[in-house]
């Protein structure tokens, strides 16, 4: 195996298809894969539970993001909310990069990993859809979970937390200049994966 570093970064909005697609990448090339809205959400977590914001971020750990649990509509908004902190953003990046740069491959996805955490990622994809089509993706996983969460209620937490992602000052969310769009609204997952699994192979290191 090769000790060059390959990372492979995916950004996007919430319920565009970056998990699936991520987890995707990680199993057909054996990259490790982080899923970096864990630690905001973990961090949020902390806080509802009437911990500071950059006193959680600096205390969390790496088992914390095993627990589960971390996957609801109410930890997500408390998660977008800690994110806009500076210092709470400041306090993970380290370990994103350990992450990032580690032996083997690495899949991270979120909203700045490409443009902040690991501007110098091999593979840089910016995955989309409409609001509308993510909404009913999140809308349709809550309600097999049992969440009696409407489609209304899940389209205009979509909104409103598309909104704190991409107009805050620190890392908001948008496409690295030298990213590849893909707008999954009319594509299945397997079909969009396809497209990324592509995208990855055609820079891969072959001894990788
Ligand atoms: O991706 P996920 O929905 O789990 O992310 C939860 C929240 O964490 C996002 O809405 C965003 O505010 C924040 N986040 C972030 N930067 C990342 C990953 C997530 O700001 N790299």
């Amino acid at each position: 195996m090769s000790d060059t570093p390959f990372t492979v970064a995916i950004d996007g909005p919430a319920a565009a298809g970056k998990g699936t697609i991520s987890k995707g990448i990680a199993s057909q090339f054996g990259f490790a894969h982080l899923d970096t809205g864990l630690l905001y959400r973990a961090v949020g977590r902390r806080t509802l539970r009437g911990m500071a914001p950059v006193e959680a971020a600096q205390a969390l750990t790496a088992e914390e993001l095993e627990q589960g649990g971390l996957r609801t509509a109410e930890i997500a908004q408390a998660a977008s909310k800690v994110a806009v902190i500076a210092e709470v953003r400041a306090a993970l990046v380290e370990f994103q990069r350990t992450f990032a740069r580690r032996t083997g491959g690495a899949v991270l996805d979120g909203r700045d990993i490409g443009t902040v955490i690991c501007p110098e990622a091999e593979v840089k994809l910016f995955v989309t859809a409409s609001p509308e089509v993510r909404a009913e993706r999140r809308y349709l996983e809550l309600a097999a979970k049992g969440s009696d969460v409407t489609r209304e209620q899940v389209l205009s937490d979509v909104r409103e937390r598309d909104a704190r992602d991409a107009e805050r000052s620190t890392a908001p969310m948008k496409p690295a200049d030298d990213a590849v769009l893909l707008d999954t609204s009319d594509l299945s997952i397997e079909t969009a994966l396809a497209k990324a699994v592509e995208i990855v192979e055609k820079v891969r290191p072959a001894n990788l």
